[in-house]
């Protein structure tokens, strides 16, 4: 059932349209009453029409309430929200409760999890031990949307990439990683899914292609655990390992990202342990706190690729607001908290990040942490104008590393060919399906 929400939303003619993708579809709930013709857009929602007609549509998922901004330029009107939650948002002990207030036996909820995440299936229908009117009744409450995956790119033993659709139309994407020898953690790392958080990223790197188009939403837990377990239907393969280096800021979408965290380990969930799930951000100091005083062990990846605030501020935004200091006492901070060690993400840019002296300054670094360093030689995108160093610059790069006792790694790029960094394949089928229209 929809709900009627009244909404107060700032117009600021300072974000250009451009960045905010305009959306409409039968998902997306539909603003009622209006009031001064608007452009615009919160940087939570996207609007398309026109505000004076009373057509224009709010994004599925502007998450009720949008937040308020500041501006003399504004306008109030009423939405209509569907405010169901998805059953796969749910966490067990939230399912126990759901279950009761049905006045079931709290067996159920074991049931629905079994059916959820064991037998996989895919509509309330197929539970099929569940009295037919609690069915209905689960049905009438919560949505179960599942995601469709679009194009597969790559094959079996190489890297292999995922285009999904998700219910609104957004386009996201994952990268199943194939066994490879301690990638991230443990020795024997398996089967790796690479999954997305966001649809799009609001932290504009310079080398990144998630970041080119802005920022659309977040993901919710249930988008989040719907990646691995479409990837696992479509490839047959058991996925051992996840990492949240897919497109988007995980911290910046820090509930939903735990919601899904703890479902994808849970024993009633996927049950992936807490040491096989790595979490990656661009330098979120706060929350990478927040993060440290979570009970869950499991994996942080910072994203440095740069060792001075002179490089990072060059080619990563966020590094104006959190420094390298900040978040350097940030990541003290978790590592006094949690047993793991951290890992640096570097990408090696040529003429941009790979001198000898930022791998000293980066060696310094990771001695004060004792943190891994992982080097990845720059993956191309088309539009950038960044490469990679040559071969021999990458190896001195990590000759310097490993002489002052650091472990590191290099990346021999699996899926350069089938442009596998982040967000690469989500910007090339817009921009092939724009090719089409026009
Ligand atoms: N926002 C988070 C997680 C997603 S980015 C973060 O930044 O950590 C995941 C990883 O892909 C990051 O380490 C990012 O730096 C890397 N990446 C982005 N663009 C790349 C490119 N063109 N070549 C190689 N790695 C890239
Ligand atoms: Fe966003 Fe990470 Fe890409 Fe930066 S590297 S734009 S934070 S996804």
């Amino acid at each position: 059932m929809a709900n009627i929400k009244r909404y107060f939303i700032a117009l600021n003619p300072r974000w250009p349209l451009r960045r905010y993708k305009t959306q409409s579809s039968r998902h997306n709930p539909q603003v009622r009453e209006s009031r001064p013709p608007a452009k615009l857009i919160s940087r939570d929602i996207s609007l398309s029409g026109n505000l004076s007609k009373g057509s224009i549509f709010l994004h599925q998922n502007c998450e009720p309430p949008p937040r308020l901004l500041a501006s003399a330029n504004a306008v109030t009107f009423v939405v209509a929200t569907n405010t169901k939650i998805d059953i796969k948002s749910l966490q067990f002990q939230e399912l126990e409760v759901k279950v009761r207030e049905f006045g079931e036996p709290l067996y159920r909820a074991r049931q629905i999890a079994d059916w959820l995440y064991q037998k996989r299936i895919q509509s309330f229908d197929e539970m099929t031990d569940l009295p037919r009117e609690f069915r209905n009744r689960l049905a009438e409450q919560f949505d179960f949307s599942k995601i469709d995956i679009v194009r597969v790119l790559g094959s079996r033993d190489t890297t292999r990439k995922f285009l999904f659709r998700l219910s609104d139309d957004s386009l996201i994407e994952a990268v199943l990683i194939p066994a490879s020898p301690a990638l991230y953690g443990s020795r024997s790392d398996r089967r790796t899914l690479c999954v997305s958080t966001q649809v799009g990223c609001a932290y504009g790197c310079k080398f990144c292609a998630s970041g080119l188009e802005g920022f659309s939403r977040n993901l919710k837990p249930n988008e989040i655990v719907d990646q691995i377990i479409a990837v696992e239907r479509e490839s047959g393969e058991k996925i051992d390992n996840i990492v949240f280096m897919g497109m988007g800021e995980p911290l910046a979408n820090f509930e939903h990202v735990m919601g899904a965290i703890r479902i994808i380990n849970a024993p009633s969930g996927l049950g992936i342990g807490a040491r096989r799930i790595t979490v990656s951000t661009s330098g979120l100091a706060p929350q990478i706190r927040k993060l440290a005083d979570e009970p869950l062990q499991i994996r942080l990846a910072i994203s440095l690729h740069g060792a001075t605030d002179e490089v990072r501020d060059q080619i990563m935004p966020i590094n104006r607001r959190y420094n390298i200091e900040t978040l350097l006492s940030a990541c003290d901070y978790y590592t006094s908290r949690k047993k793991q060690r951290l890992t640096f993400e570097y990408i090696l840019i040529a003429s941009v990040n790979d001198s000898d002296e930022q791998a000293r300054l980066l060696a310094r670094h990771a001695k004060r942490l004792s943190a891994k360093v992982n080097l990845i030689p720059y993956n191309t995108v088309h539009g950038l104008p960044w490469t990679r160093p040559s071969q021999d610059r990458q190896e001195a790069f990590l000759s310097i590393l490993r002489d002052r006792g650091i472990a590191a790694t290099l990346r021999r790029e699996k899926g350069h060919d089938i442009d596998a960094a982040c967000g690469q394949l989500r910007l090339q089928t817009k921009r092939e399906m724009l090719t089409a229209s026009s």
